[in-house]
């Protein structure tokens, strides 16, 4: 694990990207119309677009998903603290940037495993005003150390209420890996009044679609699960579901009008809070 805060955001090591294979933050980056992906990440992208012809489409109304959230969060939910597990390579609407337009003294620290993610890290570094970001290295699974990182302990204050994101990141985690006592470790460590957001492809929009997306996943050795609402739904456990619950990401709060038809990406999204 490697954390980075304001004080050491220069001492960035050098890091092996490991270009020759496929990773998701990259794929993730292509489907956004980002430039840090190389031709395995490319052509990984492109064959899920081919089972998926509108996969773009919905890893933007993914993106979106997490803009409203984490505005409902720092807006009318007054959550001044984020940790945003599986970051993602830095691109339009980072939480720290979406909170911090709505609360200037917003901190977030970040999470993600990738290291192509560690050397994009201090672009999440730019901070407006009294806010504060930070950057852990760490994987998901290290839920413990994760929380007990001096980089979060010195930016977060786990006392007070936390709005826990893990947007498009659960699917990555085998069911052998124990996805869900992996969140709950984290939401169990959070003051009451923290909220999470989640969102997580559903196998139960177009399985035979998604199956195609798993199988072309499995040839790039890449894991990917997507689950069904209900294992989805499984995630929040006993917190209480903000309206309107557990929906396609389409159909999560949408700003203006309702989309026509909000199964069209294949998502399934949330918002809960602790009691
Ligand atoms: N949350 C962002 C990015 C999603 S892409 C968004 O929704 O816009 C998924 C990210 O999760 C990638 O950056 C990937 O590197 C990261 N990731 C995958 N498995 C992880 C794990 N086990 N622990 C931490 N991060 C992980």
């Amino acid at each position: 694990r490697r954390g980075l805060d304001e004080s050491a955001a220069d001492s960035v090591e050098p890091v092996d990207l490991r270009v020759g294979i496929p990773h998701s933050a990259r794929m993730y980056d292509y489907w956004l119309g980002g430039k840090t992906n190389f031709p395995p990440d490319r052509a990984l992208g492109e064959a899920f677009e081919e089972a998926i012809p509108s996969i773009k489409v919905m890893a933007r109304e993914n993106r979106r998903f997490l803009g409203r959230a984490v505005r409902h969060l720092a807006g009318e939910a007054g959550i001044r603290q984020f940790l945003d597990i599986g970051t993602g390579i830095p691109t339009e609407g980072n939480t720290h940037e979406v909170a911090q337009a709505v609360a200037a003294d917003s901190r977030v620290v970040y999470v993600d495993n990738d290291p192509i993610v560690l050397a994009h890290a201090r672009a999440l570094m730019d901070s407006t005003g009294s806010g504060r970001t930070a950057y852990i290295h760490a994987d998901l699974l290290e839920s413990e150390a994760i929380l007990t990182d001096p980089v979060l302990t010195r930016t977060l204050d786990l006392s007070r209420p936390v709005g826990l994101t893990l947007v498009a990141v659960l699917m990555l985690v085998a069911d052998e890996d124990d996805p869900w006592g992996r969140a709950r470790i984290l939401m169990d460590a959070l003051a009451p009044g923290s909220y999470v957001a989640i969102t997580h492809p559903g196998r139960d929009f177009d399985p035979i679609a998604m199956a195609a997306v798993v199988e072309a996943a499995g040839k790039g050795q890449m894991t990917l699960v997507p689950r069904t609402r209900d294992e989805v739904a499984r995630f929040f456990g006993d917190w209480e579901l903000l309206e309107p619950g557990v929906v396609p990401v389409m159909a999560w709060r949408p700003d203006g009008e309702p989309p026509a038809d909000p199964t069209a990406a294949y998502y399934w999204s949330g918002v809960a809070r602790k009691r």
